[in-house]
């Protein structure tokens, strides 16, 4: 009979660690707080769950030191993970940017063959279990949860999530034990977020949706840029481009520094072009008003509000009264609008936690702690986060795999 392997966390890495450290002749068992396991994976990917990405290599990654990907991401690639769920049933197509989904196109299909799996190989899933604490005495492992119970182990794998959507039962709290065990801990901030922004207008706006692009300006500097559907909100902006930039934003803010985002609005002309088609549209009928005189060409509700931007008071006179250097600057508006940002919306709102427990302190080839033998680490508890895309469960898979292999002998 094998050592005993216990999971704290049946997350999308918990669930595959466990079966990797099962399929290695382990024990294992799974400590879940939620009443069952696997909660977030049926949010992911709109319900589609975009469970990985055939471009993901250790580029599509963040965190203080993100080349510790390379290595788990080698030993267990997008190839055999498309192959490890294969295997489960899971016949998979590639979309766009390379994202893949199940031929279902149910997350809760990815969850099915999972709870399936552990079940044939009768893993022991113990859910309504929050552990609170985890320590060592010798070679074993103690754990206790918050109904009194307590485990002993002699291997353990800390897969509890980040603090993303807390109410999916990652809040956290997990960080708090590595901390315990004297891990370190990075800056943690919420990330593939939206971003909230100055301005007394998004009541205006809120629901306008356009495509465009949007990037992250610090220091007059472009940082970052992504382009797609992008929605004003009633607090500020969101959307797949914004969400993919706002990585960099949240870093920024953390450090107190001031990221300013740019929205081009009209982003397949230059300001000419947009000054041009102005010029033609006054052309074509001068007897508008200013504010009509777009309605066609921009979205109705936006057009006050970019108006007001670019400082023109009255709308209502004929929009032949433009003067050249009004004309140019609602011309820079609609491709170079600018905002401050005042913040990032917070956990609940995020997909992923940016920060974590510290790289240095992990073993790339195992996912063993370097501090404590015998602990392993999967899963965004790790400082490492993704763009959004497939990337994270990929990362919640590679090194779940890993640390269940290598707990189990
Ligand atoms: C809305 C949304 C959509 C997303 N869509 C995608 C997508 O399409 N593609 C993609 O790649 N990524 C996506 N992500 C990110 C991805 O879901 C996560 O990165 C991934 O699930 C992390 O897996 P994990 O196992 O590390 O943590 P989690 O999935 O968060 O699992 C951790 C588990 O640990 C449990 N737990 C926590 N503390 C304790 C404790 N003390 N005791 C016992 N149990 C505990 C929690 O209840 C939870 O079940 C999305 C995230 C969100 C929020």
């Amino acid at each position: 009979m094998g050592n005993h392997v216990i999971i704290i966390g049946g997350g999308a890495a918990g669930m595959v660690a466990a079966i990797s450290a099962k399929r290695q002749g382990a024990r294992v068992m799974i400590l879940e707080r939620n009443s069952r396991v696997g909660k977030k994976i049926l949010a992911t990917g709109n319900g589609r769950c975009n469970f990985t990405n055939i471009h993901a290599d250790a580029e599509c990654y963040s965190g203080k030191n993100s080349k510790f990907v390379y290595t788990p991401l080698a030993s267990f690639s997008v190839e055999d993970t498309l192959g490890f769920f294969e295997k489960l049933g899971i016949q998979h197509k590639v979309e766009d940017g390379g994202k893949v989904y199940p031929k279902s196109d149910q997350a809760s299909s990815i969850l099915d063959v999972l709870l399936y799996e552990l079940e044939r190989s009768s893993i022991k899933v113990v859910c309504d279990a929050f552990v609170t604490k985890l320590s060592k005495k010798g070679n074993k492992f103690m754990l206790q949860t918050d109904d009194g119970k307590s485990y002993e182990g002699d291997r353990v794998i800390l897969a509890t999530g980040g603090k993303a959507m807390p109410s999916s039962g990652s809040d956290g709290n997990g960080l708090d034990l590595a901390a315990q065990l004297g891990h370190n801990i990075t800056d943690l901030f919420p990330a593939l977020v939206q971003l909230m922004l100055e301005g007394s207008y998004f009541k205006r706006i809120d629901g306008v949706k356009f495509v465009g692009t949007a990037e992250i300006i610090h220091n007059n500097k472009s940082i970052v840029q992504d382009r797609g559907d992008i929605l004003f909100t009633n607090y500020g902006i969101s959307g797949p481009p914004v969400l993919q930039i706002s990585r960099i934003a949240g870093e920024l803010l953390s450090q107190n520094k001031k990221p300013q985002l740019k929205v081009v609005i009209m982003d397949d002309m230059d300001k000419e072009q947009v000054s041009d088609m102005i010029q033609k549209r006054i052309q074509l009928a001068p007897e508008k008003s200013i504010e009509f005189s777009f309605v066609g060409w921009i979205n109705k509700r936006l057009i006050p509000v970019v108006l007001l931007e670019a400082g023109i008071n009255s709308t209502k006179r004929p929009v032949s009264g433009l003067s050249l250097r009004e004309i140019e600057s609602i011309a820079r508006i609609l491709t170079d609008w600018r905002f401050s940002i005042r913040g990032t919306k917070s956990w609940p709102s995020a997909q992923i936690t940016a920060g974590g427990i510290d790289t240095r302190q992990i073993n790339a080839d195992t996912m063993e702690s370097k501090l404590v033998e015998g602990l392993y680490i999967a899963g965004e508890i790790i400082d490492i986060d993704g763009l959004c895309g497939g990337f994270n469960l990929q990362w919640a898979w590679t090194s779940g795999y890993i640390a269940g292999q290598n707990s189990a002998w």
